[in-house]
This record gives structure tokens, C-alpha cells and sequence, in this order.
């Protein structure tokens, strides 16, 4: 998929509404359009990496930002103390349905167990 048709790709560019709670050279973060959550916030690398299965050697510090900025977020929304859930959805079957690599912040409410 070019970078034109993905909707996230358009987000980073800033070409596409979104509200966005943190960018930098590395991750863009905004809330999910849809909240699953009173917390549901998407963190993104600001390359267009299709899913997990797309990352390449060299990317470890690219995802170990994300998840550092997911935590940033996390004590941002006070679910520091209570917890939260990052969950990253991957192909069809593990029900991804934007193919640009994200990971899922949620919190503001007791999760389930196990997921559907
Ligand atoms: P997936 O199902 O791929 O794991 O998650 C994709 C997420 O992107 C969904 O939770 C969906 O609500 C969200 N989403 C899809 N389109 C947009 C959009 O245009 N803006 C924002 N902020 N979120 C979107
Ligand atoms: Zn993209």
C-alpha cells in the first residue's frame, strides 16, 4: 500500500484529522477514532511499516521507543498505578484492519480476559 492510501501514513503527514497527543522523528501518537476504552490511544511508527511481520533487523529501537512512549502516555492518562492494556493486532486473523504497524494504549477501565 503507497503511503497515499494509508490512512495513517496521512495522519503523520499531517494530511488527515487527528488528535495527536505526541510526534517526534521516530512515533506518532493519537486517539483511536473509535475508543474502546475511555483511554484508546494509537501509537505509530512515522515510516509505513505494514504490521509485526514487517519489521526489519535494525528495528529494535524503533519499537522499543513505541513502547516507551506508551508508557510516557499511559502516566499522562493516570493509568500508571492502575494499568492499562497495549495490544498489537497482526494479519486477519489477529484481527488487524489498518496495515500500517500500531500499537493499542488502553486503560480507563478494567480489561477482560481473554480477548475475543
Ligand atoms: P486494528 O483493527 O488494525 O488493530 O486497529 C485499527 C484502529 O484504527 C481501529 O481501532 C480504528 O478505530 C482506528 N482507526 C481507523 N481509521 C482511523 C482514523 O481515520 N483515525 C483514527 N484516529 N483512528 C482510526
Ligand atoms: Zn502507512
Amino acid at each position: 500500500m503507497s503511503t497515499e492510501s494509508c490512512i495513517f501514513c496521512q495522519i503523520v503527514a499531517g494530511n488527515a484529522p487527528a488528535d495527536v497527543l505526541h510526534r517526534d522523528e521516530l512515533v506518532v501518537a493519537f486517539r483511536d477514532i473509535r475508543q474502546a476504552a475511555p483511554t484508546h490511544i494509537l501509537i505509530v511508527p512515522a515510516r509505513h511499516v505494514r504490521s509485526l511481520m514487517d519489521l526489519r533487523p535494525g528495528d529494535d529501537g524503533l519499537l522499543g521507543h513505541m513502547f516507551a512512549v506508551a508508557q510516557e502516555l499511559a502516566v499522562q492518562e493516570k493509568m500508571g498505578t492502575r494499568g492499562y492494556r497495549v495490544v498489537v493486532n497482526t494479519g486477519p486473523d489477529g484481527g488487524q484492519t489498518v496495515f500500517h504497524l500500531h500499537l493499542h494504549l488502553l486503560g480507563g477501565r478494567r480489561m477482560h480476559w481473554p480477548p475475543g
